[in-house]
């Protein structure tokens, strides 16, 4: 059993992506052109953004979102330590602090309640009101912006933190890495906060056969600033630049084949919606374990279907009976990232973000993808009660 079956939709697809390549490796442009341009234009209406600006993966999209607002030493980005590296770690390439806020009990993602918490203890430079990186006591460093993520394809409370956002004179970066195709309230993901900034790594939602990713933006001036970043800053002509930038471009191959995957999408979020539901019906009766909440007016693309078992030993058991079984889990994620060595120097201690410690020794994974069948289904359900009632 596969934990995510690329193969089942490659084979759908297959004749199209081959014609689709051949036609770039024919046309000789390789880098930009009119994939990137068309692509642009159907990402840009599916997210209901008046820019898409595809880039070379989720990280230098967030990177790209970052460098926009000039975000640098000095500043504060508010995040969730309950994720994946990527989200923090351009923060602090930029030589900002990233100063973490703990998650939802229910649907993992930022908790705004507790980032109201944190905006008060920066102001006060106070971490007895709220637990703060070592920078905010020693130095002062200035709250700029929040980037929250929508953990495992389900869209954060953007009611709430968009207010918070505004009330405080904060801009908003959405970390859609995982919820391309989830919605809330009828807005499609990547297009909350000023920014969404999206990946096409092959293993999420909608991805490419290599590094991909996008920024969406309603801004024109803040897409006019990503779109030059992404090509060295250049500015009118590309030898004249006017700003430090990266070199971000989205390959126009990879383009090719998410104009491919485009045509399987809506179908495969319907799919993975149904998936979710089934696990939903074989799990969500057993007491002794928790499923992710998607709250009244939220869908999720369940780019994971993750599990919490009570405890950690109990997690342990189950996937060591799946493992017997030929089913593969994994856990997202195992350490926090304020307990992660990379973030060491912030100072933070065991117990500061009580939520996502907890989830993080509970947690696990299993096989989810559009093409899951109802039998594999059942077959990791009853594995896993098994392993409980054992
Ligand atoms: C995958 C991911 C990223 C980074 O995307 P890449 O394309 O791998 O660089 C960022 N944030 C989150 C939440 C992710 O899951």
């Amino acid at each position: 059993m596969q934990f995510i079956d690329l193969a089942a939709q490659q084979k759908r697809i297959r004749k199209d992506i081959d014609e689709r390549i051949a036609a770039v490796l024919d046309s000789g442009q390789y880098i930009m052109g009119k994939n990137i341009a068309q692509l642009e234009e159907q990402l840009a209406q599916y997210t209901g953004t008046r820019h898409a600006i595809g880039c070379s993966s989720g990280t230098d999209a967030l990177l790209l979102a970052l460098m926009a607002y000039g975000v640098g030493p000095g500043d504060a980005i508010l995040t969730t330590p309950f994720t994946f590296i990527a989200t923090a770690e351009v923060i602090a390439l930029l030589g900002a602090t990233p100063v973490f806020v703990d998650i939802d009990s229910k649907t993992y993602n930022i908790c705004p309640q507790c980032l109201k918490k944190a905006l008060h203890a920066l102001a006060l430079k106070d971490d007895s009101k709220h637990p703060l990186p070592e920078s905010a006591k020693s130095w002062p460093i200035k709250p700029r912006g929040i980037i929250a993520v929508d953990l495992f394809g389900l869209p954060a409370d953007y009611e709430a933190i968009e207010k918070i956002a505004a009330e405080s004179g904060l801009f908003l970066i959405e970390d859609a890495a995982q919820s391309f195709g989830g919605t809330f309230k009828g807005r499609q993901a990547g297009s909350f906060g000023q920014i969404g900034c999206t990946s096409f790594f092959p293993a999420k939602p909608l991805g490419c056969y290599g590094d991909g990713g996008a920024c969406f933006t309603d801004d024109d001036e803040l897409a006019d600033v990503m779109r030059s970043i992404l090509v060295h800053g250049k500015g009118e002509d590309k030898y004249a630049n006017v700003r430090i930038g990266i070199n971000g471009r989205l390959d126009t191959i990879q383009a090719a084949v998410l104009q491919s995957k485009m045509t399987l999408f809506p179908e495969e979020v319907v799919l993975r919606q149904q998936k979710a539901q089934n696990y939903k019906k074989l799990l969500g009766n057993e007491k002794r374990l928790v499923l992710q909440t998607v709250p009244e007016g939220f869908t999720s693309v369940w780019a994971q279907y993750c599990i919490m078992a009570q405890d950690n030993a109990t997690r342990e058991k189950i996937m060591a009976h799946l493992k017997t079984k030929g089913i593969p889990t994994a856990i997202y994620y195992p350490t926090p990232l304020h307990q992660q060595e990379a973030f060491g120097y912030l100072k933070y201690k065991q117990g500061d973000f009580a939520v996502s410690e907890n989830c993080a020794s509970r947690i696990f994974a299993v096989p989810m993808h559009p093409y899951i069948t109802d039998e594999d289904q059942k077959l990791i359900a009853s594995a896993i009660l098994e392993a409980l009632n054992s």
